[in-house]
């Protein structure tokens, strides 16, 4: 029997066209030395894009897969700030790696909401057993996340989003997410205008994971910081002040640049600070991100 409060049905209300969503695949050393790795690899994106279609009428396209070397010993959060600096997107809308046997914990998958690079991590000790860790379920919430999901509350246990499979999501990220669909990924947050915000924010009020900052408000700071970076001050500080606005409980918002410059060291943009990680929801980042 499905959780309270999700919705295994979706295919209500479905926008008529389809929504291409291209990827640029990229497959590190240690997955592709595994056997049949790209037939796989294309199978897993194939079976979430079939989700993504019956439920929001989006599909994930290969636009290519292109083949990285990380080497041995990596941080996961090294992972996707290099995976981000070394591989360019090109004409796709997403980047999404596929890592093997390199999760930290129970951190399956990173990226930030929003965005437009994520990680998959597989063969870990359990993505075997669990069906929340399999490389479906954590490419899938990580393109949610993509597409503005976040970790729901208690009422969302058993959506993909906390703790489910691929194929469930729960109430408030299925609005979420048919909100955004029709999102421009190279614009990233700055291209989710006011509407569409004050509509996410109204979501994400029914309740959330309550152990993480707004990661809206994350994201918009980002945005921010890395426009500080590029010498855009006036620009930056008015989405870090609309940040700190949206979440002015959270110190950490208003003060986005501590988590980056706690030792003094200048600002850095988000690959450095705001990861979101982990494909079961609900636990925290290692960063101020969310995880
Ligand atoms: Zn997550």
């Amino acid at each position: 029997m499905p959780a309270v409060g999700l919705c295994p049905e979706p295919a209500r209300a479905q926008p008529a066209d389809v929504r291409v969503l291209t990827l640029r695949i990229v497959a590190e050393e240690m997955y592709r030395a595994r056997p049949g790795w790209e037939a796989e690899l294309r199978r897993t994106v194939k079976t979430v894009s079939d989700i993504y279609e019956r439920a929001f009428q989006i599909r994930f396209v290969i636009q290519d897969v292109v083949s990285w070397t990380i080497g041995p010993g990596v941080p996961l959060d090294t992972i996707l700030r290099r995976l981000h600096g070394e591989v360019p997107i090109g004409s796709a809308d997403a980047l999404v790696g596929f890592a093997a046997e390199r999760c930290e914990g129970l951190n399956y998958g990173v990226t930030q909401l929003f965005g437009r690079v994520a990680m998959v991590q597989t063969a870990c000790l359990d993505t075997a057993i669990l069906s929340n860790t399999t490389a479906e379920a954590v490419l899938s919430h990580e393109m949610a996340h993509l597409f503005g999901a976040f970790h729901p509350g208690p009422s969302g246990a058993g959506s993909v989003m906390r703790y489910g499979p691929a194929d469930r999501f729960d109430g408030q990220n299925l609005r979420i997410i048919r909100l955004m669909r029709a999102r421009d990924f190279a614009a990233g947050v700055q291209g989710v205008d006011a509407a569409q915000r004050r509509a996410w924010m109204a979501v994400y009020a029914e309740g959330h994971a309550s152990d993480e900052p707004n990661p809206l408000a994350g994201a918009i700071a980002n945005a921010g910081e890395a426009l500080v970076v590029a010498g855009k001050e006036r620009e930056g500080e008015g989405l870090l002040q609309e940040a700190a606005a949206l979440d002015p409980k959270s110190a950490r918002t208003h003060t986005s640049a501590s988590c980056c410059s706690s030792s003094g060291a200048r600002r850095r943009p988000w690959s450095s600070c705001a990861t979101c990680s982990g494909s079961t929801g609900a636990r925290r980042a290692r960063t101020w991100g969310w995880g």
